[in-house]
């Protein structure tokens, strides 16, 4: 299994030419931005973080704002009621316990004390939480989202009956350290592109021979 997932990553890697991840440092903002993308397409949550930064300029304004008003500008991601109160939940908390919203405190912890700090914020689970440690401070995480649960359990990486939680720690038992940010984007470009989630096209792709559903 080992050997497989390491040759399923370079054949990807290959395709995707996707072989670095650019940490930008903002690990407030990537935590909004996947807050934003729960249960929506990142087109939409981009447009609902744009907006929600373009209608209040800053985090403190956001988090001394009335829900509605949140809402109304995120309103484009779905979920508007739930996320205007998990994402103002979230600023306050993250701005009592720290005094700011400069979550690059994290990098000094080791990972798994920074995934629980994060996971102790409601509605912030392991994606999320994972998400921000990889994108924003270049921690090396797989992020199980809908592409690269799906896809690791048609290939038969993963036993199909793992929650998410369970799928990120089995392939990160398979993979090597360095590699989990990698194989995390290739599958989403993979899902996105060839391994939809209804009618994808096992024809085309480039890793068919390993994969269980087709066998
Ligand atoms: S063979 Fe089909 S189901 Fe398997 S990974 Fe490729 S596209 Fe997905």
């Amino acid at each position: 299994m080992k050997k497989n997932i390491s040759i399923i990553l370079q054949i990807l890697s290959k395709k995707y030419a996707i072989k670095k991840i650019r940490p930008h440092g903002d690990g407030i903002s990537e935590l909004i931005l996947t807050i934003l993308s729960q249960n929506t397409a990142d087109r939409n949550s981009g447009i609902a973080f744009a907006r929600l930064m373009n209608k209040f300029n800053s985090w403190e304004n956001v988090s001394n704002a009335n829900t509605q008003t949140i809402k109304e500008q995120i309103k484009i991601g779905g979920m508007s009621n739930l996320k205007s109160k998990r994402i103002k939940k979230v600023l306050q908390i993250i701005k009592k316990n720290n005094e700011s919203y400069d979550l690059s405190f994290l990098k000094k912890m080791n990972r798994e004390e920074s995934l629980a700090w994060l996971t102790s914020l409601p509605g912030v689970g392991s994606k999320t939480a994972s998400c921000v440690l990889l994108f924003a401070y270049g921690i090396q995480s797989i992020p199980v989202d809908t592409h690269v649960g799906r896809i690791v359990k048609r290939i038969g990486l993963v036993e199909t009956n793992l929650a998410a939680d369970d799928v990120q720690i089995a392939l990160e038992l398979l993979l090597q350290k360095k590699s989990y940010g990698i194989f995390h984007l290739n599958l989403i470009e993979h899902g996105r592109k060839i391994c939809h989630a209804k009618k994808p096209l096992c024809n085309e792709c480039v890793i068919n021979q390993f994969c269980q559903k087709i066998k």
